[in-house]
């Protein structure tokens, strides 16, 4: 299978929607199926979710870029991402970024996302596994938090981790179906916009789901 040609036009396709080319760009140039198992290489470049073991799915490639040209990043930002997953995520942020840290609960993705990110060369992205806490407060204040999965609010112990006027997306809904939000924290308010519905697996943890 020719992954070049079909990443070309995977972007080509999102490029309607997405104009931030700087997300276009990192994007076209990732190797995608590299974070996909083996069996579901074929379908790394159909614009849609697929599962990577644990119950846990990369997210549909729109919805990744979607959720990066929210975070607005001109390129000196230290970034959070909740749910490493794959890792394919965590390689759009380290392209567009100078800093990236996330974290991961289950410790076997969080292995083979270091190994893929390794194996490309990628020495920017700090990799956690979670703890009681939502989020990785040791490495706090963040410009930029990025939730790839879905929350039953808005977590207070994220949005203490973020700068003041920093942006978080974060898909917000029950366990089945989200919204995407936008999230800004200003000195006086946080501003929070909806940019459209979503499916994300669950963020399990303290002020989120259970288990
Ligand atoms: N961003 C990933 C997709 C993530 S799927 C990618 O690019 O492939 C959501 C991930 O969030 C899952 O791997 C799940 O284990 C993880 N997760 C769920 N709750 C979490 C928490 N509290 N902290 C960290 N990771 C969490």
């Amino acid at each position: 299978m020719d992954f070049v040609a079909a990443r070309a036009k995977l972007i080509e396709h999102l490029s309607a929607e997405i104009k931030d080319k700087r997300v276009l760009a990192a994007m076209s140039h990732i190797p995608r199926e590299n974070f996909v198992p083996a069996a579901r290489r074929h379908l790394a470049y159909e614009d849609g979710p697929l599962p990577i073991g644990w119950e846990q799915t990369i997210s549909q490639p729109f919805i990744i870029a979607l959720m990066t040209e929210a975070l607005e990043l001109i390129g000196s930002e230290k970034v959070l991402e909740i749910g490493t997953g794959s890792g394919y995520q965590a390689a759009i942020l380290a392209e567009l970024v100078t800093q990236v840290v996330t974290v991961e609960r289950v410790p076997a993705l969080a292995e083979s996302a270091r190994n893929v990110l390794d194996s490309l060369g990628y020495d920017n992205i700090e990799i956690h596994i979670a703890e009681e806490i939502l989020g990785w407060k040791r490495g706090a204040p963040y410009d930029a938090i990025m939730v790839t999965a879905g929350a039953p609010n808005v977590p207070s112990d994220l949005l203490a981790q973020l700068t003041i006027g920093g942006r978080m997306v974060i898909p917000v809904g029950s366990r089945h179906i989200q919204e995407l939000c936008k999230v800004v924290k200003r000195q006086d308010k946080t501003v929070v916009r909806n940019l459209g519905g979503c499916r994300f697996v669950s963020l399990i943890g303290k002020n989120a789901w259970e288990k």
